[in-house]
């Protein structure tokens, strides 16, 4: 065992280590050994996790790495290069043909709308056949699902899956459906009070998409019609997305029986829609991931809780390993201070609102010349912002079409803040992009969301972890590296009561670092008037 123990160590890329990443390894090596097919790793920001996982797809010689981001699969390329082959959807591959003067992605190719054309160098074709045969291949979670349905891929030795927090989440969005009237008011979507009123509908309109738009696609392309331009694009487009809802409704229906779904009915300034998401997605992820694995590691830096963690993907917990680094940044690097305001409960918000402004204007000051982020969790709290602070420093996100473009406004003005409500995650503000964040509030998922009441209704301790899991998420966007530094502040005063009735979910490399505003004072040396 030692000796296969150093072979794995062997297969460590960097020179050294970094503070941890040995332990790591022996720690998920003991794990496979003892026979647990899953090994669940959690590692702060800056452990180096890409290089733990790739330690052991090398190890294994074969494996599938998965990653939930596209922002990182790039990153697997870039530190990587030509040992892994990166693949990705069709929409990120060049067709051959340009018909019509005008360059398209293989995703609408010209073949998908003229069956005579046809490319045995197809550059999408050929990444899928390098895929298949790479020793490493690095997917995102999206193409890899799509790809996986045509069963393009073999089980392998290893299956690795990065930020597999968010496996719960994808899957949701894989499996679940909307079916909306907005773009055809004719349809009418009846409101139900059961899930079983709504079969008839459902099923009706699952026949009305394949006549109307599969068959009608599938018949043309079949008697070897030939159109382009736009709209051969529209058509293809359309027929995809018909098809993928098609997909949709007939697991739907097939999964009924062995599924909780819950529903959800909206009529919205006259556009109506369901939404249908099963409560748990473990069935799902069993078979239509970790069928690709002999053994499957998981990493993040926020698992939480084991229990909750593995009903939440499908995992019996007794087949699974947890293994749970601490952080090795310093602590008087990455603050998190309790400064609060009030409370930012629905029934407090509005009265607290008008202090949060003055608060932020004083952080502002205090941190003149300096960069950092708002989390303002709702939009409700952005706009309010937005409204009544009138600061040329702040960057807000629902300003700009894409986040690239607001980071490039950032990164070009030295003191900017952003603000924003949703971007807790794949956000990387390191060094001077962000020497402050401040969490204006308890990042609470919505009520009003029926799978959230729903799950709530059957675990409650689950709610506590998704509001754990955002906050960690939202406090890791600044320091990111054990010589970065930057201060949170939390202003919202219910996260006392958080805190008393979650802490068990809270990592101790977070708790360490929780004070009040006074120590804080007291370590950065202000004097209180
Ligand atoms: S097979 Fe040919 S036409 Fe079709 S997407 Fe590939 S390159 Fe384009």
């Amino acid at each position: 065992m030692e000796t296969r123990l150093k072979d794995v160590l062997g297969h460590f890329g960097p020179p050294t280590f970094r503070p941890g990443q040995k332990e790591a390894i022996e720690a998920v090596y003991d794990a496979f050994e003892s026979g647990k097919r899953f090994v669940i790793l959690e590692c702060p920001t800056g452990t180096g996790k890409s290089h733990i996982g790739a330690t052991f797809a090398r190890y294994f010689n074969k494996a599938h790495i998965l990653t939930v981001q596209k922002i990182l699969q790039d990153q697997y390329t870039r530190d990587f290069g030509r040992e892994m082959f990166t693949m990705k959807g069709r929409g990120a591959y060049t067709c051959l043909v340009n018909k019509d003067g005008k360059s398209r992605t293989c995703a609408v190719g010209v073949c998908r709308t003229d069956p005579s054309v046809h490319h045995e160098d197809c550059p999408y074709r050929e990444a899928l056949r390098a895929a298949q045969i790479a020793s490493i291949t690095v997917h995102n979670f999206d193409s890899f699902y799509y790809q996986a349905m045509t069963r393009a891929y073999e089980p392998r030795p290893l299956l690795l899956v990065d930020e597999a927090h968010n496996i719960e989440n994808k899957f949701l969005n894989f499996v679940g459906f909307k079916v909306s009237n907005k773009k055809d008011r004719r349809l009418v979507i009846p409101e139900y009070k059961t899930l079983e009123k709504y079969d008839e509908f459902l099923k009706k309109y699952k026949d009305a998409i394949y006549n109307n738009v599969i068959k009608k696609y599938e018949d043309l392309l079949a008697d070897g019609f030939e159109i382009f331009g736009e709209d051969a694009d529209s058509l293809v487009k359309g027929y995809d997305e018909a098809k993928r809802l098609y997909t949709r409704l007939n697991l739907y229906f097939s999964s009924r029986e062995t599924t909780e779904y819950v529903f959800d009915y909206k009529n919205e300034e006259g556009v109506q829609s369901v939404e249908f998401k099963p409560l748990f997605v473990g069935d799902f992820v069993r078979e239509k991931l970790f069928f690709y694995g002999k053994r499957i590691l998981l990493m993040s830096a926020t698992f939480l809780d084991k229990e909750i963690f593995c009903k939440s993907v499908g995992i019996d917990p007794e087949e699974a390993e947890y293994i749970s680094l601490p952080s090795y940044f310093p602590i008087k690097n990455r603050p998190i201070v309790k400064d609060y305001v009030g409370s930012m409960s629905y029934n407090n918000i509005n009265n607290t609102l008008p202090q949060m402004i003055d608060k932020l204007s004083e952080i502002l000051e205090d941190h003149e010349g300096e960069r950092g982020i708002v989390h303002t969790v709702s939009e409700y709290v952005a706009n309010y912002i937005k409204r009544n602070l009138k600061d040329p420093r702040l960057t807000f996100r629902r300003d700009y079409l894409t986040v690239n473009e607001m980071l490039a406004v950032h990164k070009n003005k030295s003191d900017s803040f952003i603000v924003a409500s949703g971007l807790k995650e794949g956000l990387d503000l390191h060094g001077d992009l962000s020497r402050v964040q401040v969490l204006m509030k308890v990042p609470y998922a919505s009520l009003g969301d029926k799978r959230v009441k729903r799950r709530m209704e059957v675990d409650k301790s689950w709610y506590g972890y998704m509001t754990a899991l955002s906050l960690i998420q939202s406090v890791g966007r600044s320091v990111r590296s054990a010589e970065d530094h930057a201060v949170t502040y939390i202003l919202d005063k219910d996260f006392g009561r958080f805190y008393g009735m979650n802490n068990r979910f809270l990592p101790e490399y977070i708790k360490e670092a929780i004070i009040d505003i006074y120590t804080y004072y007291d370590m950065t040396g202000v004097e209180i008037a």
